[in-house]
């Protein structure tokens, strides 16, 4: 069966703007979704109605907090498949998660002449953490290259691994290609070489089910926001020996035990990882968005989406002269890289945009990547549940018409 979108559509209020007096077509769903109505009366509820510290408090509210911020950690857990809500901390997002682990893990098991690896698609937020740590504490870091296709180059990737591979940090869906990588077979290279893997979940957790065990990923990370949820809270998923004999990355709160001046010890997992006051209505409002996509259905979710994508490419190949399409792989989620001619993207997205057009321009945070395409940046089409075909129309034929400008 199909999804519903016309009535999913009436879930998300944002989608009856009106945009310069055109409604809106919202393409830029790599960058933020839309939240729906449930997950907006969940934010609403938490503050009307059991808004307390949580963890610390003796009365009611505070306990009834605890719980609702508790019960969306085990929902989150469950929907990663992951072995216990211990291995799920909150963060407030994807970078975040990933400077964590990068600092954590790399005090934990990183020393002068050890290794990392990252690929040439990754977002500054999977490269900078793993540079900064790279100087720190002077390990190198290597970079696996592309195809013309935009898919990981194997067996490069393979001969990269050796016995000073400490981590694979490696993205699951490019954002700006679309590229799906095999992380199965990425974290089984990686482990016969004795080294971990982080994925960057960022662009995939919302597109397709995502099961951590069944990927045996060590660290799985993914931000709120681009899940339907609210901005400020993201996950960290680690296996739990990893996380255990990993030092904590901030102080304060929450992560404690016992603190004398003398000497602190930490709390047990997940919170040894958790300073402060966490964004407790958030996480009740994550794990809403992710009911709410349960309760749809991933196989009616990515069949719909991969419908749009690849009407959208055909329609693109077809009818647009010149038009120059990034990311070709044969397993693709999502979002649609393109150029038309040499026109700037730049002047195409705010012409768009006056039509009503929400589409992203720019280098998509991934310069090295453009680097290697040889170019500034692209325009970018990005896919979400709401979406539709006759969307993809409007943005063709106006497309057509501003091109007519230049
Ligand atoms: N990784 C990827 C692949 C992304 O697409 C993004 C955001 O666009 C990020 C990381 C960073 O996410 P956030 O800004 O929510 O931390």
């Amino acid at each position: 069966m199909d999804v519903d979108v016309q009535n999913i559509r009436t879930d998300f209020p944002l989608l009856s703007r009106q945009v310069y007096g055109h409604p809106l077509v919202y393409f830029d769903n790599a960058a933020t979704t839309q939240k729906p109505n449930s997950v907006l009366r969940k934010i609403d509820e938490g503050y009307r109605f059991r808004n307390a510290n949580v963890h610390r408090g003796v009365h009611l509210l505070s306990q009834e907090a605890t719980e609702a911020h508790e019960l969306a950690r085990r929902q989150i857990a469950t929907f990663l498949n992951a072995d216990s809500s211990d291995e799920i901390i909150f963060t407030r997002g994807t970078t975040e998660a990933i400077n964590l682990v990068a600092f954590s893990f790399g005090e934990y098991c990183c020393q002068a002449g050890d290794e990392i690896v990252i690929s040439q698609m990754e977002h500054h937020s999977n490269i900078v953490p793993w540079q900064l740590l790279a100087e720190r504490k002077k390990i190198r870091l290597r970079v696996i290259p592309i195809n013309e296709n935009g898919e990981l180059c194997l067996k490069e990737y393979r001969s990269m691994l050796n016995e000073r591979t400490r981590l694979v940090a490696i993205t699951h869906v490019s954002n700006v290609l679309g590229t799906i990588n095999p992380i199965k077979k990425i974290v089984e290279f990686a482990h016969n070489a004795g080294a971990k893997v982080l994925v960057d979940g960022a662009q995939a957790v919302a597109h397709f089910a995502v099961d951590v065990r069944m990927l045996d990923a060590d660290f799985y990370v993914f931000s709120g926001h681009k899940i339907y949820a609210p901005t400020g809270i993201g996950v960290l998923y680690g296996k739990r020996e990893l996380l255990e004999n990993m030092p904590p990355y901030q102080g304060g709160g929450e992560m404690i035990k016992k603190v004398t001046f003398e000497k602190t010890t930490y709390n047990d997992l997940p919170y040894k990882f958790e300073a402060g006051t966490p964004d407790f209505i958030s996480s009740t409002a994550l794990a809403e968005a992710l009911r709410y996509l349960l309760d749809i259905g991933w196989n009616k979710i990515t069949t719909h989406e991969d419908d749009l994508l690849n009407y959208a490419t055909k329609r693109l190949q077809a009818e647009i002269e010149n038009v120059q399409i990034f990311g070709n792989a044969i397993e693709k989620s999502g979002v649609l890289s393109f150029l038309v001619r040499d026109i700037h993207p730049y002047d195409l997205g705010v012409m768009l945009d006056k039509l009503g057009i929400a589409l992203r321009t720019g280098h998509h945070c991934a310069q090295p990547l453009m680097d290697y395409l040889g170019i500034q940046g692209t325009m970018r089409a990005s896919f979400a549940l709401y979406n539709t075909r006759e969307e993809v129309d409007v943005f063709i034929d106006a497309l057509k018409r501003v091109i007519t400008f230049f």
